[in-house]
């Protein structure tokens, strides 16, 4: 990193990009939250990336192992 980028403060500095969760395995669950977006004439389906759905519903969010993949839901329902 340039000497001058470390000194601007960090709100100021490229960001680097973000780590977004994609919990594969709710995107054809029942139990999904169906939300979607209209992005440049495209329907897309972003419910299923929330970290709540129909059983665990705010407060409560999803387990972290359904969101980073590492875990299998014991309510996973195919639709
Ligand atoms: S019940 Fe489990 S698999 Fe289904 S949407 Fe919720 S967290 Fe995902």
């Amino acid at each position: 990193m340039a000497e001058k980028e470390k000194r601007i403060p960090e709100f100021m500095q490229p960001m680097q990009g973000a780590a977004w969760f994609k919990p594969e395995q709710c995107k054809d669950c029942i139990f999904r939250d169906r939300t979607s977006v209209k992005l440049d004439g495209e329907v897309k389906h972003v419910g299923a990336g929330k970290s709540v759905c129909d059983i665990y519903e705010y407060p409560d969010m999803k387990p972290m192992g359904v969101m980073n993949n590492t875990e299998t839901c014991k309510f996973y329902d195919k639709e």
